[in-house]
């Protein structure tokens, strides 16, 4: 058995319990940001109006169909 003072106690029960939220935030962050990569992945931005369309991705150059202007495929970073 492990002796322990009370305060030491609560202090190590309250440092594993806020490790615990700790460690899930950052996993549960680090799916979020891989799903918007996943799901902006096809998406493009026209640099002309702001215009967010899905992209062919095997055509390089496409036409904007907002404002028509032709743009290259840059695919939208997630912030
Ligand atoms: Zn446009």
């Amino acid at each position: 058995m492990i002796r322990m003072p009370l305060p030491w106690l609560v202090f190590t029960a309250l440092f594993i319990f806020l490790a615990g939220i700790l460690f899930t935030w950052i996993c549960y962050e680090i799916s979020r940001r891989r799903r918007e990569a996943r799901q902006f992945h096809s998406w493009t931005r026209c640099p002309i109006c702001a215009f967010q369309y899905k992209a062919n991705l095997e055509v390089r150059i496409q036409k904007c169909p907002q404002c028509g202007s032709k743009n290259e495929n840059i695919p939208i970073k997630p912030i």
